[in-house]
């Protein structure tokens, strides 16, 4: 299939991995490099790269999953919307069973609640026309790759002057969380490979931040395994040759300036929040985005009483240090056992895009000799 399996051709594949072999020989080891995108951390565990690297490299999976950055307090507040007698709720699939402080959208919805899983935001505006007398609350989530839709969903509700129709907006920004993910004084990391959906929207300009600030090599990478192999390769390139710069690898689909559009419809909406919360990242200033006063009607926190409380995760749960990357799925104690995608404690667990359930669905675990998984 063409722009796939070129990507994934062995022979290739085997070419790179000796020469990282190669590069590894002149670094000092071991190296950590995070992949930021919960979609990588698939890819690696799918096609098993963490296995064919030489054991030198330390991948450590980051917080770039929007399901398990999620805290339980915003997962409290749209159960709590849902419940709303009046309320059709509308929600993306993989939001349904992420544990709140005491149930889930999917209890919720065996309960009585009216909730709508639904492909884009543009299907819930759908369902709010239909459905006049009712209103619809579509729950928006993820990073700067999703924010744009949403957006152009509440800018074809208001040209429509659909009024039954809002957002529970929870879109969060990908170079904040990694500011704050470098400010943390537990975390060694040596280089970056860069999220590759985000970037074909905000382009790779932002990350230079990051580069000249914390001189942390980043390069932006696909998703097929030569791009990965690829990616890791340009990383060790510039440690061994003491480059510090964003390099992008993805640019069949990435570009310098990202995609215009999207951005402009993005800050047409939306605003940056002066504090979000994160599930196991805490507080990070300025990381979320909410709705500008221009479109208040389309705003659902003004539409409803929401408890708006912080809630502490399960005692038993290491979703943080995973998302900080300082412990591994298999480190914590109830993974495989009380934790499992079918009875999740954690959110790790939950979205396919998870490092749990990656190591859980591809029982990788041959390096730590921990195989507790039988799937
Ligand atoms: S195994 Fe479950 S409880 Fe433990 S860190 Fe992962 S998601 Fe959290």
């Amino acid at each position: 299939m063409k722009y796939v399996d070129e990507f994934r051709d062995p022979q290739k594949a085997e070419a790179l991995i000796w020469q990282i072999e190669k590069l590894c020989h002149l670094l000092e080891t071991p190296i950590k490099i995070m992949e930021v995108c919960g979609s990588h951390t698939h890819a690696i565990f799918k096609y098993g790269i963490e296995e064919i690297l030489p054991k030198a490299i330390e991948l450590i999976h980051g917080p770039g999953c929007p399901v398990c950055v999620m805290p339980k307090g915003r997962l409290d507040d749209a159960i709590a919307i849902s419940q709303n007698p009046n309320v059709i709720f509308a929600t993306f699939g993989d939001a349904m069973r992420v544990p709140g402080s005491q149930t889930t959208l999917l209890q919720a919805k065996t309960q009585g609640a009216d909730i709508h899983t639904v492909y884009s935001p543009l299907d819930s505006l759908k369902i709010a026309k239909a459905n006049p007398d009712k209103e619809v609350v579509f729950f928006a989530l993820g990073f700067e790759t999703t924010a744009p839709a949403t957006a152009l969903t509440i800018l074809e509700a208001a040209a429509e002057n659909i009024n039954n129709f809002s957002v529970f907006c929870n879109h969060i920004l990908v170079i904040p969380a990694l500011q704050a993910l470098l400010n943390h004084p537990q975390l060694q990391l040596h280089a970056f490979i860069g999220p590759g959906h985000v970037s074909t929207v905000i382009g790779t300009d932002p990350y230079q931040l990051i580069c000249q600030q914390y001189r942390k090599p980043i390069v932006i990478s696909g998703f097929e395994p030569l791009d990965i192999l690829q990616s890791i390769w340009m990383l060790l390139r510039q440690l061994v040759e003491n480059r510090c710069e964003v390099e992008n690898q993805y640019h069949r689909l990435v570009d310098k300036a990202g995609n215009q559009t999207a951005i402009a419809t993005m800050n047409k909406v939306f605003e940056v929040r002066e504090n979000f919360p994160w599930r196991g990242l805490g507080q990070i200033p300025d990381s979320g985005l909410k709705i500008r006063s221009e479109y208040a009607q389309f705003d659902a926190e003004n539409k409803f009483t929401i408890p708006n409380l912080l809630v502490a995760d399960h005692k038993a749960c290491q979703c943080g240090n995973i998302l900080k990357g300082l412990v591994k799925p298999w480190e914590c104690k109830v993974f495989g056992t009380a934790c499992t995608p079918e009875t999740p404690i954690g959110t790790c667990m939950v979205s396919s895009e998870g490092a749990c359930a990656a190591y859980y669905k591809y029982n990788r675990l041959v390096r730590t000799g921990k195989n507790k998984v039988t799937t």
